[in-house]
């Protein structure tokens, strides 16, 4: 029996659909997942527990989008929990560079695709 413990990837995505699909495709990969609609549920949610080995960031969301967060977040915890940036692809990687975030996903993306992501950059 394994005694590696879960690691823990906090989404941050403010359209429900893909929130959900992320949610559940991670959870059968065998991670454990939080979730926030925004930025500043996100900040709210870190006030407890332990930071997320991972922290998929959705940009444009309503209240705090994910430039904000980031801000908030790094000045906060520096990089002690990656961020890999969600976004439209068109701008992904300039997007990844502006919050200095480690990796990117273009959106529309396969999950397996993502899934990569997740273990190259987990901590
Ligand atoms: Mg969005």
């Amino acid at each position: 029996m394994s005694t590696e413990k879960k690691k823990n990837i906090l989404i941050v995505e403010d359209d429900q659909d893909i929130l959900l699909a992320l949610k559940a495709f991670l959870e059968l990969e065998g991670y454990g997942v939080r979730t926030a609609e925004n930025g500043f549920e996100a900040m709210e949610l870190l006030k407890s527990g332990e930071l997320p080995n991972l922290i998929l960031l959705d940009m444009k969301m309503p209240v705090m989008n994910g430039w904000q967060f980031a801000i908030e977040f790094l000045a906060k915890h520096d990089h002690l929990s990656p961020i890999v940036v969600m976004t439209a692809a068109a701008d992904a990687k300039q997007r990844a560079q502006d919050i200095s975030a480690i990796g990117w996903v273009a959106k529309p993306f396969e999950l397996d695709d993502l899934l990569k992501m997740v273990k190259k950059y987990e901590r």
